[in-house]
């Protein structure tokens, strides 16, 4: 039988397959038979179908840009805890993670020392922006430049800065950590004026001061002071200067060893989560400014 003359039962399942929308053909028959058991509207039904459809492809597209981010490990802001970084402002993060920035191309830029949440906060912010179905890739400014330098010397480098410009978001981490050389520099420096140009967001963190930069770049303090001019123009600086969270954690095991220790070496459990609660809601620890 040729498709004209299929009935229009027939044709829905198979033209939900032409078009494309395996989901609602997978769920077609279960669809038809719970709205005529509930006695659906015929808007109702398609709404259901659709939605059905529409879940299923953001799962998809989410699923593919966790891949292609390459995080090195998975933040998410539900794991940040605000209170051990009281001089951080929780409701500019919490604004950022609307991913406003993503459309206004505006830049966040992480400052401070090790420890503090920097990468926890770019990769959380990262998560957020691949959830809302845009593409965001993470590197360290030291793994990029080493990339570009390679894509320069076998004739690619065209290719490798689009994969660095395209995304929505691009996450550069760890800016400063390591000296650049100035060939290194200068390619940092144009992938962010590629993105610049295209309005598109960088979230960079550094743990060195804008003033420093000049040795981040090189030593070419022309190129540094151009890269701020363009990261800084559209921007967001989060200053966090508190304790290592990994030193803070560190200091408060010991102390809990030290004071089972100090007990008969036996403390219950239950004790020593109590010593933690303690610790963490010290005054001294949640009055800095
Ligand atoms: P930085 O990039 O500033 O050096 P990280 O983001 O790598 O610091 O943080 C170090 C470790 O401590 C990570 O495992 C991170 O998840 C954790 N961490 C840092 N700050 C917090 C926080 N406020 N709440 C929860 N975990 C945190
Ligand atoms: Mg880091």
């Amino acid at each position: 039988m040729s498709e004209a003359g299929l009935t229009y039962e027939a044709k829905a399942s198979l033209a939900l397959e032409q078009l494309g929308l395996g989901v609602a053909r997978e769920h077609l028959d279960t669809a038809c038979q719970q709205a005529a058991a509930g006695n659906w509207s015929y808007w109702h039904f398609l709404g259901y179908l659709l939605e059905g459809e529409l879940q299923e492809r953001h799962r998809k597209t989410v699923a593919l840009n966790m891949q292609f981010a390459r995080f090195p490990y998975l933040k998410r802001l539900e794991d940040f805890q605000f209170d051990a970084q009281p001089g951080l402002d929780r409701r500019l993060i919490e604004e950022l993670a609307t991913g406003r920035f993503l459309h206004e191309g505006r830049n966040i830029v992480f400052l401070g020392p090790p420890g503090v949440g920097k990468t926890h906060l770019a990769i959380a912010l990262g998560v957020i922006t691949a959830e809302m179905g845009h593409r965001v890739y993470f590197v360290t400014a030291l793994e990029m430049a080493r990339r570009l330098s390679k894509a320069l010397a076998e004739n690619t480098l065209h290719r490798e800065m689009n994969n660095l410009t395209r995304p929505k978001l691009l996450v550069i981490d760890e800016v400063g950590y390591l000296k650049l050389e100035p060939a290194q520099a200068s390619l940092l420096f144009q992938v962010i004026c590629a993105r610049y140009e295209r309005n598109g967001a960088i979230i960079l963190t550094s743990n060195k001061a804008f003033g420093e930069w000049g040795e981040v770049f090189g030593g070419d303090a022309v190129m540094a002071s151009a890269a701020l001019d363009r990261l800084l123009h559209r921007a967001t600086v989060v200053n966090i200067r508190g304790e290592s969270y990994r030193l803070k954690e560190k200091r408060q095991a010991t102390g809990i060893l030290v004071e089972a220790v100090a007990g008969n070496g036996t403390a219950p459990k239950k004790a020593t989560v109590k010593k933690r609660g303690v610790t963490d809601s010290m005054p001294a620890v949640n009055g800095v400014p």
